[in-house]
């Protein structure tokens, strides 16, 4: 990771949503730091985290969103969607209504962000076995949705790194 702020060639505003408790705040801990707090609160703290990474030669820094919880009053604000060009849409593979829940987000994500957002539909707690939501079955929404899908786990860091790096690549097509 690159930590000055000097020569940033892109700034990509990124933004987690998906149910409350799907993992997004523990995704974007291990992303960014590396870490998963066992004694996770529903939620920890922060506007954003950024991390900087090089693309094609080029220093892109990823300023990621995370809420504070709103996401379970619905009352997530435009502010909050306002500029962001990637959206990472996650899910818990054990909690078939979490999976429900994302064409609302999608919906959401209509009427707020930009109509080119890249999206990345993510099944987190790949860890788990009590599944309820098939691979297959994802796959195939995803497909019919148009958007990117992968399965993750926060927990012991499978695909975290590629579900924000595929999602930043995509983001990074469409703004080259
Ligand atoms: P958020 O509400 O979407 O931000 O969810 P959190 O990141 O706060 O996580 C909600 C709960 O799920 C916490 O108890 C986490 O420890 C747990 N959790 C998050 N990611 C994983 C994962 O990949 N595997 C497992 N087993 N538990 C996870
Ligand atoms: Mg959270």
């Amino acid at each position: 990771q690159i930590d000055s702020d000097g020569g940033i060639d892109y700034m990509f505003k990124i933004v987690l949503i998906g149910d409350s408790g799907v993992g997004k705040s523990q995704l974007l801990h291990r992303f960014v730091k590396n870490e998963f707090n066992l004694k996770s609160k529903s939620t920890i703290g922060v506007e954003f985290l950024t991390k900087t990474i090089v693309m094609d030669h080029k220093i892109v820094k990823a300023q990621i969103w995370d809420t504070a919880g709103q996401e379970r009053y619905q009352a997530i604000t435009t502010a909050y969607y306002r500029g962001a060009i990637g959206a990472l849409l996650a899910y818990d593979i054990t909690k078939r209504r979490s999976f429900d829940h994302v064409e609302k987000w999608l919906e959401e994500l209509r009427m707020h962000a930009d109509k080119n957002i890249a999206i990345m539909l993510v099944g987190n707690k790949s860890d788990l076995t009590a599944r309820e939501v098939p691979t297959e079955f994802a796959k195939e929404f995803a497909e019919q949705q148009d958007l990117f899908f992968i399965e993750t786990s926060a927990l012991n860091s499978s695909n975290v790194e590629s579900a924000f790096h595929g999602l930043l690549s995509q983001v990074y097509e469409n703004v080259i």
